[in-house]
Order: C-alpha cells, then structure tokens, then sequence
C-alpha cells in the first residue's frame, strides 16, 4: 500500500506490522517512512479485546514508580489528558503508538522542553514548573491521572488498575 507524505507529496510505502500486547491481544502497527524528507507516520489498530468501533475512554491513576509501566496504546484518533500538568495532546494523524506511561511523559517533557525555549515570562515559569512536576511523579513522590478517549475505539490503557467507559 501506498501513502502520500503530508510534508512534501512524495509516495512512501505503507508497512504492517503485527503486535502483540501482553495481557490484551493482538494490534496492527502501520508505519511509512517518507524516502525524501524522512518524515514518519505511524497508527495503531486493536485488533483484539472488546473495542467494535466505538468510542472509549480510559482513566487510569498514575499514583507509583511501578505504574510507570502500564501499557499505553493511542491510535492517531485518541486525544491524551493528564488535567495534574494541564495537558492536552489533541489527536493527530500519523502519531499512533504504543509505549508506556513513562514513554507518553517523555513526549510530554519534550514538548514542554522545546516549547519552552521560545517562550518568556510567566509561561517559561509555568513550563518549569511542569518539567519539574514530571520529574515529582516519575520519582513517586506525586501522583498524576492519565485520560484517553478515542472516538475510534483503537486506544487503551492496559491495566487492572483502569477505569474505561463506552463514550457517548
Ligand atoms: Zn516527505
């Protein structure tokens, strides 16, 4: 299959890759790589457990060292919240991917690190400050909720400790 790269129109290929989540099921990865400008685009689809192409939303508190490991898959429909660091990452397609609480807080912190750069004042504090509440939760000493709603039914968070809810 074939893909047009958003970035600069040139074709790349579409691969599959089937995956296999621990305690969950079986998801498909697609991934195309942009042979001209690199630019790489992923999704991710479940093709297990209860999802039928609804929406669902999962909540889970990140609240130990240990909880940093649950498995977190967010299709490029799933829309990420974490209200402690007043972060919203609005779904965007082509980034699709399954990693771990630890792995959504390292693209949070670079986010903030290079948004920081270019802002001054009152907003470069308020970064500052989030970077540092990153690091508070990552060493146990605060605890964080992790929200993820997806219209699509293609995201997730694995874990017992989860509350998930067939969406409106
Ligand atoms: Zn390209």
């Amino acid at each position: 299959m074939e893909e047009k790269c958003p970035i600069c129109g040139a074709t790349s290929t579409l691969q599959f890759l089937p995956y296999k989540i621990p305690y969950f099921g079986d998801a498909m990865m697609f991934i195309a790589v942009c042979p001209s400008c690199g630019y790489r685009s992923t999704d991710v689809m479940l093709l297990s457990g209860d999802r039928g192409s609804r929406r669902k939303r999962y909540e889970v508190e990140i609240s130990s060292v240990d909880d940093l490991n649950i498995r977190v898959v967010r299709s490029s429909f799933g829309s990420i919240e974490i209200p402690e660091l007043g972060v919203n990452v609005e779904p965007r397609r082509g980034e699709g991917f399954i990693t771990t609480v630890e792995g959504v807080l390292k693209r949070v912190e670079d986010a903030v690190r290079m948004l920081s750069r270019d802002v001054k004042g009152a907003r470069k504090k308020r970064a500052e400050q989030v970077l540092m509440q990153i690091d508070d939760i990552k060493a146990g000493n605060a605890s964080m909720k992790l929200i993820i709603d997806d219209p699509t039914g293609n995201s997730a968070i694995i874990s017992d400790k989860a509350e998930t809810r067939d969406g409106e």
